[in-house]
């Protein structure tokens, strides 16, 4: 795909319980690199410059070719139509899908509906994973995941004023919630709210099935974003919940079990995020490294010629390879300790790899000059699009927290 190939370790690791042989995993691999630059990247002039909901018509046959190629929902069981492949073989697919901006929606994997499946499929029950889950997996419906609110902040999840009130055998469900991804057109959203608060802090709230057709719900805006509203998946919507009846049997797991689920959600969730940004820097590096040797300052003269050009090829290789064997060390450690062993190194994965992610994006488009801002390219759209990154799935600073502290608490152990 791109004359600079990564060497980085094995792309397919033995991984414990995989289904696959790792020459199928490579094969996958290979599928998935053909599939991305000969029918998704020649998608970008629409993508890039046209609503979400007009592209997805375009993208309806894509999405049926991905299922025949074996690119459909690889992370769940075969019984769900995936591939059942283990995390860290996951997350090689999730960074050739990256190089697109619409390869994980193609192949059924992206975010928030990923981090959705995953939670019905370890704590859904039959009835939820029937109703739910399966059309989910089948790409018959979208979801959305509702945590944030505006009036409080989103590095707090235990401090959440939506509340569900349990009426019998229903909860009656009150809030306000922000940048839910993808509620426009959603057919449900996991809600969290509080149940019970006079609980601890950990032990208040519990997540909620809520249908977005049920009486009360309202979407009040899809948010503008950098100028940009989106729509359907591409999109972050405000949402109000007005006395919204919801049976108790929409409950994922246990009354109280909300943060606990939401943490779970997060660790293969941030493994997934990562990998794909990784997806992004790949083809924002081979972007610029043509541009350096296409480029001419005057006749014969090329950009790449220019040392300062040099060093942005040089520092953006350097932290792109060293972002990548990070990412698929945190990915091995959550598969053998699960997310709370592996906490330290996702967090140090979350606000490393979204800083790589800036920087690469940032030199690409300043060795492209003019070109770079614009929509004939995807880097301007990433740019939008990803600043989030160090902000969603826990601000950099909340996860520098969690990193200091745990190199901290080794120190005070052993006395200073
Ligand atoms: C593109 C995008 C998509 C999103 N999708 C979803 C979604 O689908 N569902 C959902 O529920 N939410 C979603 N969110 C919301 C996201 O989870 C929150 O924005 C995030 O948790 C931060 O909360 P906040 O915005 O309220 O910022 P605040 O909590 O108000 O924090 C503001 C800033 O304060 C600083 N800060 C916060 N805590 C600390 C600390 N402990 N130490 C030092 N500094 C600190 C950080 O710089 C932080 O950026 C999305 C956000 C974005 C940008």
């Amino acid at each position: 795909m791109s004359p600079w190939r990564d060497v980085g370790g094995p792309r397919s690791p033995v991984a414990h319980g995989a289904v696959l042989s790792t020459a199928a995993v490579d094969a996958l691999l290979t599928t998935a690199e053909t599939f991305v630059r000969d029918e998704l990247i020649p998608l970008e002039p629409a993508v890039l410059t046209r609503p979400f909901r007009e592209v997805r018509v375009q993208l309806a046959p894509l999405r049926a070719r991905a299922k025949a190629l074996g690119l459909w929902a690889p992370f769940l069981p075969e019984r769900h139509g995936g591939r059942g492949l283990a995390l860290v073989h996951f997350a090689e697919v999730s960074a050739i899908l990256g190089r697109s901006p619409v390869g994980h929606y193609v192949c059924n994997c992206q975010a928030p509906d990923v981090g959705n499946m995953e939670l019905l499929l370890s704590h859904g029950t039959e009835a939820q994973q029937a109703q739910w889950l399966a059309p989910l997996a089948a790409g018959g419906m979208r979801s959305c995941f509702a945590m944030t609110e505006p009036d409080r902040a989103g590095s707090n999840p235990t401090w959440l004023d939506t509340r569900a009130v349990r009426v019998g055998d229903e909860y009656a469900l009150h809030g306000h919630k922000w940048f839910t991804t993808g509620a426009d057109g959603a057919a449900f959203a996991i809600v969290m709210a509080v149940t019970d608060p006079d609980a601890l802090p950990h032990r208040r709230a519990s997540q909620l099935i809520v249908p977005m057709d049920a009486p009360g719900v309202e979407l009040v805006r899809n948010i503008s974003v950098m100028g940009e509203p989106g729509s359907d998946h591409a999109s972050h919507a405000e949402l109000r919940f007005h006395d919204v009846r919801v049976p108790v049997a929409n409950r994922l797991g246990d009354d109280g079990a909300g943060f606990a689920l939401a943490q779970e959600r997060l660790g293969p969730g941030r493994i997934h995020h990562c990998m794909r940004w990784i997806g992004i820097c790949d083809r924002a590096f081979e972007l610029m490294c043509r541009r350096a040797v296409s480029r001419e300052l005057g006749p014969g003269d090329l950009l790449a010629s220019r040392q300062a050009v040099q060093h942005a090829i040089a520092d953006s290789r350097a932290e792109i390879h060293a972002a990548r064997l990070m990412v698929r060390d945190a990915a091995a450690r959550v598969a053998a300790e699960g997310s709370h062993g592996a906490r330290e190194e996702i967090s140090l994965i979350k606000f490393f790899v979204a800083g790589v992610l800036q920087r690469v994006l940032d030199r690409a488009i300043q060795v492209h000059g003019a070109l770079g801002l614009t929509d004939d390219l995807p880097l301007a759209y990433w740019w939008r699009h990803e600043r989030g990154a160090r902000i969603y799935d826990g601000a950099d600073e909340v996860h520098k927290t969690v990193v200091a502290r745990a190199v901290l608490r080794g120190y005070e152990r052993a006395g200073g």
